[in-house]
């Protein structure tokens, strides 16, 4: 497909940011391009569409770019899945390990259903650890009370081939549009 690289040659590449040594992939260099930005919407939207998808489920923050245009086409709710306190309602929370310490994510109580399928919508995926919590929070223990929805897929634009998160997320199919070596 042929837009995949027009999308990846807009990504922009900053080294050193957020910390000496980290080459950070920047995607506000795409969301510049409109066509790329469509082009990066219609792709998700051609995978999801027609396949009974009711949950497009955002990770806060880049996650909230990508996802409401994705849960708009195919007719799904978007559910934001955010840093801690600052959803307002009741939460359900999932700490995760970051390469130094921890983090929390958490989603509104109520914001999805039994039996209802869900797509996990996030620009990058490094480690993996992020969309890890976010399936956690989504679909695993349901014997804790939590809300057991399926997770069908996680979606990024952009995988970090070498941290190998892939294989962190278990059985859990993950789709990506640019692989980066
Ligand atoms: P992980 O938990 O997979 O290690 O990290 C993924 C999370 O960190 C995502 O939410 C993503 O937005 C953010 N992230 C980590 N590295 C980068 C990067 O190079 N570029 C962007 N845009 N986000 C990153």
């Amino acid at each position: 497909d042929d837009r995949i690289a027009r999308i990846a040659s807009t990504i922009r590449v900053i080294p050193d940011f957020p910390k000496p040594g980290i080459l950070f992939q920047d995607i506000t260099t795409l969301l510049l391009d409109p066509k790329a930005f469509k082009d990066t919407i219609d792709l998700f939207v051609e995978r999801y569409k027609d396949k009974n998808i009711n949950v497009i489920a955002g990770i806060e923050a880049r996650g909230f770019i990508f996802g409401p245009p994705i849960a708009l086409a195919i007719g799904a709710k978007f559910v934001p899945m955010r840093k801690p306190k600052k959803l307002p309602g009741e939460v359900i929370s999932e700490e995760y390990s970051l390469e130094y310490g921890t983090d929390i994510m958490e989603m509104h109580v109520g914001a999805v259903q039994p039996g209802e399928n869900a797509v996990i919508v996030d620009d990058l995926i490094a480690t993996g650890g992020t969309l890890n919590a976010a399936i956690s929070l989504l679909g695993l223990n349901l014997n804790a009370g939590r809300v057991g929805v399926t997770v069908v897929e996680c979606a990024c634009v952009i995988e970090l081939k070498e941290l190998k998160g892939r294989e962190k997320l278990g059985d859990n199919p993950l789709f990506v549009l640019v692989s980066e070596t």
